[in-house]
């Protein structure tokens, strides 16, 4: 990435601190932080009580300053997807790193090796998943004469149809696999079931973590039985962390969204046991056109991801509800929600929720940080989204 001209960016957004949010020039995604601490604190309570450990997944906001944010805050570590995500949360700083996914090419897993070379040398760690024979094969190719032990987990398929293998028998031959090699280290089971995250209603939830919790039962007793102790198991999103907090065989949690929420994850019914977590990403836009019937606001789809629905417009006064309309890449349409709703007039600034936290985030380079409110708030600080675009 063109790192000096990101710099400079951060630079004129820097001028922006203690200034008042009028001040942020649009689009602009901005962080409300007296909600995203509440979702922090909340979060924290929440799995100090059930007595299971937080690694909060960082492809969601993909920032070094955040993950060390919810490490002081208790979390033991944090999740990412990609090498590329593990090697930028790396250099600012963070320890603890587990790669809650597959990776497969040889010339990525040499970067892995040195990553958890790197980090051990810090008294951090490293951890991976892999769903393979080859896989392990391949990682214990690049670990070769490593004096650093990188922790796998094996990862099962719990309903999701994505990575993972099938319950049971598999996944024990991963784990005796995985014990042939010495920087390789067998340390438990991932079972994530994405699918479940985002079923509406708390029943059919519970229905799917059921079966997830079945399938992780048996699987570890299968390799228990074969006298390979499993450590932990690893798991959960924002939409069912509470049910595999509650199984007694998950013991560690990798929500990611509850820090930011989202306007999709506010349509799931909330489990009674569920924190309430607030909006706290948003993005500011512009009214730049008004029409009779409609007006147009600065963001579009390069300003927030649409995958999973188009933004909210954040009501911030009574009369003024909006629908948001697409209208392309730097575009929106505002409709009045009511007939007692008005347009809002040229100039205006607004707010959107946007539809999926994690994409949307990963459009923008910085995150405004702002303290005491969106609308009277002040510019507390800037974050750096160190791993935007970091797919690799
Ligand atoms: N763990 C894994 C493996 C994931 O892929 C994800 C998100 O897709 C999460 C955890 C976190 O889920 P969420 O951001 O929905 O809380
Ligand atoms: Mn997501």
């Amino acid at each position: 990435p063109p790192e000096g001209a990101r710099a400079g960016l951060g630079q004129a957004l820097r001028q922006l601190i203690g200034q008042r949010t009028d001040a942020i020039d649009t689009p602009a995604l901005v962080i409300d932080l007296d909600a995203m601490e509440r979702n922090l604190t909340r979060m924290a309570e929440f799995t100090r009580k059930h007595g299971v450990r937080l690694r909060p997944h960082a492809k969601m906001h993909k920032s070094a300053a955040l993950a060390r944010l919810q490490m002081q805050a208790g979390a033991v570590g944090v999740c990412v997807q990609k090498t590329a995500e593990a090697e930028a949360l790396a250099a600012g700083g963070v320890t603890d790193i587990y790669i809650s996914n597959e990776v497969i090419a040889l010339p990525k897993l040499r970067r892995v090796a040195a990553l958890a070379q790197a980090l051990a040398a810090r008294q951090g760690r490293l951890a991976i998943a892999v769903d393979s024979l080859d896989g392990v094969a391949r990682l214990a190719e690049a670990m070769a004469g490593s004096a650093a032990v990188i922790d796998v987990f094996v990862e099962i398929d719990v309903g999701q149809g994505r990575c993972g293998v099938v319950p049971g028998e598999a996944a024990l031959v991963l784990a005796q696999a995985i014990g042939r090699h010495a920087p390789l280290r067998f340390a438990g089971l991932q079972a994530y079931h994405g699918r479940a995250q985002h079923l509406r209603t708390v029943q059919q939830r519970r229905e799917a973590i059921a079966i997830a919790v079945d399938d992780v039962t048996y699987t570890r007793r299968l390799i228990e039985a074969a006298g390979i102790p499993v450590d932990l198991v690893t798991g959960a999103g924002t939409g069912t962390f509470v049910l595999e907090a509650a199984s007694g065989v998950y013991g560690e949690l990798q929500a990611g969204s509850f820090l930011f929420m989202d306007a999709d994850y506010a349509k799931n019914e909330r489990d009674a046991a569920q924190p309430q977590f607030e909006h706290a990403l948003f993005v500011k836009t512009q009214v730049i056109s008004v029409g009779a019937d409609h007006a147009v606001c600065d963001a579009g789809h390069k300003s927030h991801a649409i995958d999973s629905g188009l933004p909210l417009v954040h009501a911030l006064e009574p009369g003024y509800e909006l629908t948001y309309l697409n209208g392309g890449d730097e575009h929106g349409v505002l409709r009045a929600a009511g007939a007692n709703d008005r347009l809002p007039e040229l100039g205006r600034m607004l707010w959107l929720i946007p539809g999926h936290c994690d994409p949307t985030v990963n459009l923008h380079d910085h995150l405004i940080g702002v303290r005491g409110g969106l609308l009277h708030g002040t510019v507390e600080r800037i974050i750096r989204v160190d791993a935007r675009g970091a797919l690799t």
